[in-house]
């Protein structure tokens, strides 16, 4: 791990003493190969950094065996929280229902698998000691990723920062978060569709950054197929901008240029006695036109899609299990 201060305020005290308690939330989807190691690897760099804590993992709809292994670690370690979500809903959803768990003043979500380096966390608290609200772990260039990965997180990545105007290039779910940040995330933000590290940038506040190396997975393979992605960035796109939108009518503006352009070349020829026949050409103004319409529709289509959903007000998730200490905060969707 290698990390750098994108900000200087070396010479500025600490403006807050070491935190109280800090909750660590980790959202976990069949990560039974890995999830101990997991646990006992952040634990163990907590307690030799003096950092009084608690572990909330959220098992989201595991089918290995995961939430066994983390019921049996919340029963030995009191500092450790199993939730078990009653179905998978994702990993944003899972994020979520760690936050509403959460008791510490501040608030680490960090992936399970252990390639968000944990020994990040005390330098991500001395940032926050110095004043900073959120403090985003920003991935260094991906050594370890496959190609094929590299290209889905850039145009991932491409996509946000084209329409979205949010920046999520190598930004990560590894992150640190005020309690006052928090709050704000779950209480004032309550929208279905959620992309965490989009509401967080969009929070705003003092946000510092740190680089991190992403490591190799401890255990278990990647969660999420292109489609997953996709689905991510579509929401990470509709839920921040109205861009395509607007691209839609500039679309129209330049098709009805195009048409006074033609017919006004029509009218010439017709005059002049010159016209011949244009048979190809329609076919493929209409063409074109026909499937510009088409991919407006399907745009038009997501935002209200996405609308419908939000209107439903489902909720993000359900618990269905809960083992370890009571709770921060009184989850609504908590355990039947
Ligand atoms: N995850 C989750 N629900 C899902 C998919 C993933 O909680 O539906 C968790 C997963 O267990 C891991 C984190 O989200 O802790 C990141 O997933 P993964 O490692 O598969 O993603 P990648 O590192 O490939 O981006
Ligand atoms: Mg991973």
């Amino acid at each position: 791990m290698t990390s750098t201060s994108t900000h200087s305020t070396d010479s500025v005290g600490p403006l807050h003493p070491a935190p109280e308690l800090l909750s660590v939330v980790m959202p976990a989807h069949n990560e039974a190969a890995g999830i101990e190691t997991a646990i006992r690897t952040v634990r163990g760099i907590l307690d030799a950094a003096g950092l009084r804590h608690e572990i909330i993992v959220v098992d989201d709809g595991s089918r290995d065996g995961t939430f066994d292994r983390v019921a049996a670690a919340a029963q030995s370690m009191s500092d450790v929280v199993g939730i078990r979500l009653s179905r998978n809903f994702g990993k944003e959803a899972a994020i979520l229902a760690g936050l509403r768990a959460t008791r510490g003043e501040v608030v680490v979500t960090m992936d399970s698998d252990l390639q968000h380096p944990p020994t990040m966390i005390p330098a991500m608290v001395e940032e926050w000691r110095r004043g900073a609200m959120v403090v985003n772990a920003v991935k260094r260039e991906r050594a370890v990723d496959t190609v094929a990965a590299r290209a889905r997180a850039m145009i991932y990545g491409w996509l946000s920062k084209q329409l979205g105007g949010l920046d999520l290039r190598n930004s990560s779910d590894f992150k640190l978060l005020d309690k006052r940040v928090v709050e704000v995330v779950i209480d004032l933000l309550p929208e279905r569709h959620r992309l965490y590290r989009g509401l967080v940038q969009w929070v705003g506040y003092k946000q510092a950054e740190l680089l991190f190396d992403v490591d190799e997975r401890v255990a278990g393979e990647t969660k999420f197929s292109v489609r997953a992605l996709l689905a991510l960035a579509i929401t990470g796109v509709i839920s921040f901008t109205h861009t395509p939108l607007r691209i839609i009518t500039g679309l129209g503006v330049l098709t009805l240029l195009l048409s006074v352009w033609v017919a006004a070349d029509a009218v010439w020829t017709w005059y002049h006695g010159t016209a011949v026949s244009g048979f190809a050409t329609t076919i493929i103004v209409e063409l074109t036109i026909g499937s510009f319409i088409m991919i407006s529709l399907g745009i038009v289509g997501e935002y209200i899609a996405k609308m419908y959903d939000e209107l439903k007000r489902r909720p993000t998730y359900l618990v269905s299990t809960r083992v370890g200490p009571p709770p921060g905060r009184e989850d609504p969707r908590r355990p039947l």
